[in-house]
């Protein structure tokens, strides 16, 4: 199955959905950056999550970034979105083993304590800051608290990474479901209904259930209306032109003792693992090219 994104609304626009398959997505990301089980949980309800999130930016040039950073081996996680659902992430800590947790890969002993941080720049001077702490660092709870807490926007968020015996990814998907203002009192009360009758996502991926019928889980009893449907995936626009500005930014005489060495250098974009070489020629035309 084809990543893609499912947005919906439900109770005349009391609500509104996003629900995601990203299997593949999260796969492509365990390939590029050789994450662990638990690493690979962890950082694939972030791309999950967060490429809902960027799918709810209005502009072409929107960026969301979220970065947790917490006190478990893992140290943090940084994802970004664009507004097409475009999205790449890594973990500090690739390899990170934890032994299990009530049979569950601990997500939550791997990040630990700490905090997370939402980034939206959407092209004004600032951009959006909001600093929420982790509730229980499964990310999905963390999520929930975010919006409810930054945005004041009452919502429940499901993440689910469900892996194969070979530690390759099976299948990852969510939801977000988020009350507008003017929710009545007895639609919020049927969707929590529903909600208490799905105890995890996972299981519901696990079934082989698609986005749609997530949603039609959780809100075909309160008027669930499809709106679209778009593509999502993982995807880094990282080039070498844009990983010399990384280079550039170490500092002329840094460059400069690199040069003196009479070696290539070799730089990998933190995002997606790809390596960019540039001989000591490319590192005396950054100099050149930094004065
Ligand atoms: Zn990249």
């Amino acid at each position: 199955m084809k990543d893609y994104i499912v947005r919906a609304t439900a109770a005349d626009s009391q609500v509104r959905a996003f629900a995601i398959t990203s299997g593949e997505l999260v796969e492509e990301a365990r390939k590029r950056h050789n994450t662990s089980p638990v690493a690979t949980a962890a950082l694939g309800r972030l791309l999950t999550g967060g490429a809902m999130m960027g799918s709810m930016m209005k502009n072409e040039t929107d960026v969301l970034t979220v970065k947790v950073r917490g006190n478990g081996p893992l140290e943090g996680i940084t994802v970004t979105a664009d507004s097409h659902a475009n999205v790449k992430g890594y973990v500090e800590n690739p390899d990170v083993m934890l032994p299990p947790k009530n049979g569950k890969l601990d997500v939550g002993g791997a990040v630990g304590i700490g905090i997370m941080q939402v980034i939206k720049d959407m092209g004004l001077k600032e951009p959006y800051v909001g600093d929420t702490m982790l509730v229980t660092s499964e990310i999905a709870e963390d999520l929930t608290y975010y919006f409810a807490s930054s945005e004041q926007v009452p919502s429940s968020v499901g993440l689910g990474v469900l892996m194969e015996k070979d530690n390759t990814v099976k299948c990852a998907g969510g939801f977000i479901i988020q009350m507008m203002p003017f929710a009545k009192e007895d639609t919020v009360a049927k969707i929590e209904e529903n909600l208490k009758m799905v105890t995890s996502v996972t299981e519901l991926l696990d079934k082989g259930y698609t986005p749609e019928q997530i949603l039609k889980e959780l809100l075909g009893n309160v008027g669930l209306e499809i709106t679209d449907t778009i593509p999502t995936q993982f995807y880094c626009n990282c080039s070498k032109e844009r990983v010399e500005k990384a280079v550039a930014s170490i500092g002329r005489k840094d460059i400069q003792e690199m040069i003196d060495e009479g070696k290539d250098i070799e730089v990998k974009c933190h995002f997606c693992n790809s390596a960019y070489h540039y001989t000591i020629e490319d590192l005396k035309q950054i100099i050149k090219r930094s004065r």
